[in-house]
């Protein structure tokens, strides 16, 4: 089944390593051509001169980009490449109404679409360990499983088109409040004196255990934010799920206050951080000795 990748990000790179890996991979192209040159050469691809060059060389195209406008805009630019019996994958985490707007872009040229937003961070990405919830047709789920599989651990069938982005929405919401547990308890745990990397392990082995402790709880502590998941896609994120309560004719508590300490991280700076940079504004709260509001 020859796949394309479209969006070299830290969630793309490790996606096409590993498809590469199960033989699958055809072609790539990234908007910084050079990404695309470099991952080509190692991986002995040839990179496509654009996104039309890409879909008209492979079965299967793949993005992973950051936001709603970026995937209509590359699913705009690779139409010309589509016709019937090609499938466009989307793993970016973009609203509903927009996934349903690329099916039916990508459905007028005769295409197959679903929309496949995944989890499991950069991490589950390198390992070929995500975990893909997918909305579309069930029987094109069914004939993509090889390339699903090349790529993660588990892949559902949530329902029609728009409603793998819809529970991606629901993974989003309960990741910031583990994002504010974890970075406000650690910045507790630091501010009593204790040693973090003992409290780390002893936590983390017992029911509060979590992915993101394990994997950004020794590197936030440290200070260092390296991305993993930048913090302004994450509000990207909750942007599209604070809508999306509205409609249901709420406004959720860890939304709200998420995007709130989000967006003076933003002012200050860090969106290009990953998500546990929010342990800046939770030790902030415990500097000079005042309890500072966030
Ligand atoms: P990233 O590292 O910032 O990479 C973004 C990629 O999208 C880059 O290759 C970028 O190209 C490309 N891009 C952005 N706008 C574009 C446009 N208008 N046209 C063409 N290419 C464009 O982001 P990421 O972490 O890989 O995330 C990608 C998507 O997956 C996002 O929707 C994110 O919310 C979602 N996601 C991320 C994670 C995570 O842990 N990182 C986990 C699950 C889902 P350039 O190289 O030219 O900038």
């Amino acid at each position: 089944m020859k796949t394309g990748v479209i969006g070299l990000g830290a969630m793309g790179t490790g996606m096409v390593r590993n498809l590469a890996a199960n033989g699958l991979l055809t072609a790539v192209w990234n908007r910084t051509g050079a990404r695309a040159e470099a991952l080509a050469a190692e991986l002995g691809v040839t990179p496509a001169a654009d996104p039309a060059d890409l879909a008209r060389r492979c079965e299967v195209i793949l993005t992973c980009v950051s936001r709603d406008a970026d995937v209509l805009e590359v699913i705009q630019s690779l139409q010309p490449g589509l016709s019937a019996g090609k499938a466009v994958v989307d793993c970016s985490t973009i609203a509903v109404d927009s996934a349903r707007q690329a099916a039916a872009m990508v459905g007028g040229a005769g295409a197959r679409f679903l929309d496949a937003p995944v989890s499991g961070g950069r991490e589950g990405a390198e390992a070929g360990q995500l975990v893909f919830m997918v909305g579309g047709e069930a029987a094109v789920v069914e004939e993509l499983m090889p390339v699903f599989r090349a790529m993660g651990k588990q892949t559902t069938h949530m329902g029609p088109a728009g409603s793998g982005q819809a529970t991606k929405a629901v993974n989003q919401i309960m990741a910031a409040g583990i994002n504010q547990a974890v970075t406000e308890a650690l910045a507790f745990g630091q501010a009593s004196g204790l040693d973090m990397a003992k409290v780390i392990e002893v936590v983390g082995g017992g029911a509060a255990g979590n992915w993101f402790l394990q994997k950004r709880g020794a590197s936030m502590v440290d200070g260092v934010f390296e991305p993993g998941f930048k913090l302004a896609l994450h509000h990207k994120d909750l942007s599209i799920c604070k809508r999306m309560a509205a409609d249901l004719g709420v406004a959720l508590p860890v939304i709200e206050m998420t995007l709130k300490h989000y967006e003076r991280l933003l002012e200050a700076g860090f969106g290009e951080e990953d998500i546990s940079a929010l342990f800046r504004a939770k030790r902030a709260l415990f500097e000079n000795g005042n309890i500072k509001s966030l």
